[in-house]
C-alpha cells in the first residue's frame, strides 16, 4: 500500500472522494491541487496538513496564501504549481484527478520523475496517450486507471497470464439521462436535463459527456493506451444500473466481470492499495436488492460520440488530441447555452473532417493541436447549428 500521496484536484468529486479513502487507510497527504475553489482547499489543508499545495488560478492563490499565513504550508501557482506538486520525491503515488487538458503536463511531470500515477483524468491518456505511455515505460512507472469501467478491466486482468487469450474488453456504460431518446428529443433538450446522471455524482463536463456518449468514445481510447489493444476489440455495452463496472472476454469465450456498488472509492482504493486489496469504506453490494441487471446495445445513430472517438484513435496522431479539445469548447458552449445538445458532437465530428493529424513527437505537439482545434471551434461558433 502506499504510505505518501498528492491529490491533483482535490475538490472535484474524485478529489474529495480520495480524501476520505486516504483518512480511512492512514495514508499521509503530502499536497493538495485544485483550479481555484480556495474554500474548500483551506478545510483540507487545515485537516489533512499537506506540505505544499497548488491553486492554479494565480489570484485565488494569493488570496489562499493570506488566508492560511497562520500555517507552514508552502503555496505555488499555475500549472507550474501543479508540476511542482507532481514530482515531491517521496511521494509513492500522484492522484491525477483534475478535470480536463491541464492534466497532462503534470502526469508527465510526475512519470518524468519516477513517481506512479494513479489516473482519473482521461484527456491525459485520450490526448496524450502514445507520450505518456511511452514514457511511463522508459521510466518504469506504473499507470494505476482510477477511470471506474478501466479499474474494472485492469481488476479482471489480473489472472491473464498472456495477452493472446484476451478476446475483447466490454466497457459498459450507463446511457446517461438521455438513454432511448430519439434525436426529435434530443434537439430541445435542457442543460439541466443533461446534468442529471441516472447513477454517478460528477462534475458538469463528465457529466455531459455521459449524456452525449463521449465519455465512452474518450474511454475507448483510453482502454486502447492502458491495456496496448486494437479498437475494435473494445466492445460498450449500456448497462443501466452501474453495477458491472466493465468486463474482459478471453478466448474460451470466459467472461471476467468486476461488479460493485456505484462508488469512486473502489477504483481509488484499488489504485492505493494494488496488488493487495484491503477493508474499505465503499459499501457492500447487496445483489438481491438490486434484483435485475439489463443490457442494451448502445444506439449508435442518435449518440455519436462512440464512433467520433474510434474513427479518431483509429486515424492516431494528433487526432484524439483534436477531439478532445473540440468537446471539451463545444461543452463549454452548451453549458453556456450557446449550442444546442445535438451540436456538441456534430462541432466535434466537423472538427475531426475538418483537420489532419500529425505524428506527436512532444508535448507542444499535443498542445499545439489541442490549441488548433479549439480556435476552429470558437472561430466558427457563428456557424454551428447551420
Ligand atoms: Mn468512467
Amino acid at each position: 500500500m502506499v504510505k505518501n500521496v498528492v491529490v491533483l484536484g482535490s475538490t472535484g468529486s474524485v478529489g474529495k472522494r480520495a480524501l476520505e479513502i486516504a483518512k480511512n487507510l492512514e495514508i499521509c497527504v503530502k499536497g493538495l491541487a485544485v483550479f481555484n475553489n480556495i474554500s474548500l482547499l483551506e478545510k483540507q489543508i487545515r485537516i489533512f496538513k499537506p506540505e505544499k499545495v497548488a491553486v492554479y488560478d494565480e489570484n485565488a492563490a494569493e488570496k489562499l496564501k493570506n488566508n492560511i499565513s497562520d500555517l507552514n504550508v508552502e503555496v505555488l501557482s499555475g500549472i507550474d504549481g501543479l508540476c511542482e506538486l507532481a514530482k515531491i520525491d517521496y511521494v509513492d503515488i500522484v492522484l491525477n484527478a483534475v478535470s480536463g487538458m491541464i492534466g497532462l503536463k503534470p502526469t508527465l511531470c510526475a512519470i518524468d520523475n519516477g513517481i506512479n500515477v494513479a489516473l482519473a483524468n482521461k484527456e491525459t491518456l485520450v490526448a496524450g496517450g502514445a507520450l505518456v505511455m511511452q514514457r511511463a515505460k522508459k521510466s518504469g512507472v506504473r499507470i494505476l486507471p482510477v477511470d471506474s469501467e478501466h479499474s474494472a478491466i485492469f481488476q479482471c486482468l489480473q489472472g491473464c497470464y498472456n495477452k493472446k487469450d484476451l478476446n475483447r474488453l466490454i466497457l459498459t456504460a450507463s446511457g446517461g439521462p438521455f438513454f432511448g431518446k430519439s434525436i426529435s428529443y434530443l434537439k430541445t433538450v435542457t442543460k439541466e436535463a443533461a446534468l442529471k446522471h441516472p447513477n454517478w455524482s460528477m462534475g458538469p463536463k463528465i457529466t455531459i459527456d455521459s449524456a452525449t456518449m463521449m465519455n465512452k468514445g474518450l474511454e475507448i481510447i483510453e482502454a486502447v493506451w492502458l491495456f496496448d489493444i486494437d479498437p475494435d476489440k473494445i466492445d460498450v455495452l449500456i448497462h443501466r444500473e452501474s453495477i458491472i463496472h466493465s468486463m474482459v472476454e478471453y478466448n474460451d469465450n470466459s467472461i471476467i466481470a468486476q461488479i460493485g456498488v456505484a462508488d469512486m472509492g473502489l477504483p481509488i482504493q484499488y489504485a492505493f492499495t494494488y496488488p493487495d486489496r484491503c477493508p474499505s469504506i465503499v459499501e457492500k453490494l447487496n445483489l438481491a436488492s438490486v434484483g435485475t441487471l439489463s443490457f442494451f446495445k448502445p444506439d449508435n445513430e442518435t449518440f455519436k460520440g462512440i464512433e467520433i472517438c474510434k474513427a479518431a484513435i483509429k486515424i492516431g496522431g494528433t487526432m484524439p488530441a483534436i477531439i478532445n479539445a473540440a468537446n471539451e469548447e463545444a461543452v463549454k458552449l452548451f453549458l453556456n447555452n450557446q449550442v444546442s445538445f445535438l451540436e456538441i458532437t456534430n462541432i466535434v465530428n466537423k472538427t475531426l473532417n475538418y483537420f489532419n493529424a500529425t505524428e506527436v513527437n512532444s508535448l507542444e505537439d499535443i498542445l499545439n493541436a489541442d490549441k488548433l482545434a479549439r480556435d476552429f471551434v470558437r472561430k466558427n461558433i457563428i456557424r454551428w447549428g447551420e
